[in-house]
């Protein structure tokens, strides 16, 4: 019989991977975990969404998550042209938890990859994975790490690498995103927020007042800091970046934009360089393969609109690590059908809405009279409280369909 260092390898310690690895480890499966960086590391996706409790309570991590005390997030806020509307996480359809966190994912990340240590995993830190080679029963991994260079077998590998898209570049399985590619910069602020009107449980999205496809978040933290970022396509930023103007300025001078977020953030101390990261959203051709599964952003990844990258990213995890169990019992599995197209039911979702908030027809449905009827309100809420999956939900069951007519009515 052939020996394996690990039942389960996974590659990178975010979000997926380490949910992946606490779920695995309890389950009883030896789990190895390879990060290149040393925690805490920056990682960009602060705002979670309520959705999100259900797959860390399902790994036994929400003792873990509560203990840091990061800001509670219970609804998300928009802005546009002077008008405000708010949606109360309270006041969605779909059953669940109804808050959730905003959170410095450097500490975030860090607890959870720690508890999934404290549950069985293994955890490399420092260690890149480098080549990949697979067969039907066996995970083969090349690493690179202070030592030097070896190979670490198992019997199945998750690909949590993120932005690193590691299998993806391995195995040629890369596609072009159906959105254009968008540049985002942003930094975290000392806010000194003042205005009492201003709710900190919420995230503030902040349409430009005259770009209607350029936004902005400020996801405020419990330690008087606040993330804030503009989002927009490439050719927004050229004459700045031609210019040489540093990211901060030109993240300042796109805030000044909007009187609103200018206002709110008239005191905040930028100490920190602004951050810049560009043509981030990409799909593959498939999610899984032979002894191998794509998690999070390793698969596909959409827009930060929304703030879903962490729940799919978490989903993800949730579903292959029920596969991965059957199928090391010697159950037949088919990955299409429990893995891949349940995953993609939310994932398309969220593209029908990142889609027609591009095209601005979604900021108008938020600001209009029309959905203001409590049906239509709830089920938006359930969306935005990132609960994709929920079939009850007609914008889950006929997202592009429900979004037209809605649009039709709001118009
Ligand atoms: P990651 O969190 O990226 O973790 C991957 C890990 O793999 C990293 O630690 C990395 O070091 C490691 N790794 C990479 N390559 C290798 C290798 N070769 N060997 C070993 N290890 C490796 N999502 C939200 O939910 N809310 C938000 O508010 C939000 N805002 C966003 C704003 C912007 C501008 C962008 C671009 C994205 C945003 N996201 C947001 C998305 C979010 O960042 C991701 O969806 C989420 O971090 C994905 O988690 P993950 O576990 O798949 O990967």
């Amino acid at each position: 019989m052939t020996s394996f260092d690990y039942d389960i390898s996974i590659i990178g310690a975010g979000p997926s991977g380490a949910i992946a690895a606490a779920l695995l480890a309890q389950k009883g499966y030896s789990v190895c975990v390879l990060e290149r960086e040393i925690f805490p590391r920056f990682s960009i996706g602060e705002s979670l969404l309520p959705q999100c409790m259900e797959f860390i309570e399902e790994a036994g991590m929400s003792e873990a998550v509560n203990a840091i005390k990061a800001q509670r997030k219970d609804g998300a806020a928009f802005h546009y042209q002077g008008q405000d509307i708010d949606f109360d996480f309270a006041h969605k359809s779909t059953k669940g938890p109804s808050a959730t966190f905003q959170v410095i994912r450097s500490y975030f990340d860090k607890i959870l990859i720690e508890d999934a240590v404290e549950k069985g995993a293994n955890l490399f830190y420092g260690t890149t994975v480098t080549e990949a080679e697979f067969s039907p029963s066996t995970a083969k991994l090349h690493i690179s790490d202070s030592d030097g260079k070896r190979m670490i077998t198992s019997r199945f590998c998750l690909d949590a690498s993120g932005y690193g898209r590691v299998l993806p570049k391995i195995l040629d399985l890369s596609l072009p995103s159906v959105f254009p590619s968008r540049t985002s910069y942003f930094t975290h602020v000392k806010d000194n927020i003042t205005d009492a009107s201003h709710n900190r449980n919420r995230i503030l999205i902040t349409v430009h007042p005259k770009h209607k496809d350029i936004w902005f978040w400020l996801i405020p933290f419990s330690d008087g800091t606040s993330s804030v970022g503009v989002v927009g396509k490439d050719e927004y930023f050229f004459e700045m970046e031609a210019d040489n103007k540093s990211s901060r300025d030109i993240l300042k001078t796109f805030i000044a934009d909007d009187p609103n977020l200018s206002r709110i953030l008239n005191a905040a101390e930028y100490h920190k360089p602004a951050q810049k990261l560009s043509g981030y959203s990409c799909a593959v051709k498939s999610l899984y393969g032979e002894s191998y599964a794509l998690l999070g952003n390793a698969g596909e990844f959409l827009d930060p609109v929304f703030s879903s990258g962490v729940t799919i990213a978490m989903k993800s995890a949730s579903l292959a690590a029920n596969v991965i169990d059957r199928q090391l019992n010697g159950e037949t599995v088919d990955w299409e059908t429990e893995f891949s197209a349940p995953l993609m039911r939310g994932v398309e979702t969220f593209r029908a809405f990142v889609e027609k908030w591009y095209e601005g027809d979604l900021i108008d449905v938020f600001f209009a009279d029309a959905i203001r009827n409590e049906s239509i309100t709830k089920y938006l809420t359930s969306i935005l409280a990132g609960y994709a999956w929920d079939m009850d939900n007609p914008y889950v069951m006929q997202p592009k369909r429900r979004l037209k007519s809605l649009i039709e009515l709001c118009q």
